[in-house]
């Protein structure tokens, strides 16, 4: 079940970037039976594992209106979510398909679609206010996983990291404070593993070493750290 802060959402039309605006509209001339707004959060917001993409894809979330939902990059990461426990169910690549997210929330840096996937770095800096409100939403937050450079960025800035201490690396954990990890991950995006720059098994190690970093070592035990007050301020 995902259930949303109403404060940590933007509104229907969101109005912040006018280009995206723009082009929200113009989708939702063409294709006006497509969700075409800001995509909403898929998951608990009491999960322990936030995972930041880029943006809403075109043909994917933008028409379903659930992040990954619809392309290629959703078939690759609710697979490997499945094959880790991180999510249960038949994913079918549509909103209802009855796919339930175990202790992982799912969001995007930037909510919007952006032509060719390439937002700007103006309206990355619009959308931060989101990104950060989903955070300080997550009471038990444990961990980050960016999936690309952008993501990565955004959310360092959004919790008021400095980007330099912090470089972008496939694989890397990043111990950031108060008991939260950003974890990095290559995008799962068809570019990315039709170059070979992200495999399957690579981005399955990333959901392993999570999968032992969020466990306790003797199970049953409260995460020490747990509910984050972030007082930091986009
Ligand atoms: S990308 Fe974010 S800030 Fe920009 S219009 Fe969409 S919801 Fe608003």
């Amino acid at each position: 079940m995902t259930v949303c802060n109403p404060a940590a959402q933007p509104p229907r039309y969101c109005s912040l970037c006018p280009r995206l605006a723009a082009f929200r509209e113009a989708q939702e001339r063409a294709h006006p039976e497509w969700f075409n707004g800001p995509v909403p959060p898929f998951g608990d917001a009491q999960a322990e594992l936030l995972i930041v993409g880029l943006a809403p894809g075109l043909r994917g979330a933008n028409r379903t209106g659930r992040p990954f939902t619809g392309d290629y990059a959703g078939g690759l990461l609710y697979a490997t979510l499945r094959k880790y426990g991180f999510a249960e169910g038949d994913y079918d690549a549509r909103p209802d398909d009855g796919l339930a997210l175990r202790r992982v929330r799912i969001t995007n840096a930037v909510r919007c679609v952006p032509p060719q996937n390439k937002p700007e770095p103006s309206e990355i800096a619009n959308c931060r206010r989101f990104l950060f409100a989903e955070i300080n939403d997550m009471p038990r937050l444990r961990a980050i996983l960016a999936l690309g450079a952008i993501a990565h960025h955004a959310v360092l800035t959004a919790l008021g990291f400095r980007r330099a201490l912090f470089p972008f690396e496939h694989g890397r954990l990043h111990r950031l404070a108060r008991g939260l990890t950003l974890a990095d991950s290559y995008h799962c995006s068809r570019l990315n593993t039709n170059t070979g720059k992200l495999s399957p098994a690579m981005f399955e190690a990333i959901f392993a070493t999570l999968r032992g970093d969020l466990d306790p070592p003797q199970g049953g035990i409260a995460y020490p750290g747990a509910g984050l007050d972030l007082a930091i301020r986009p």
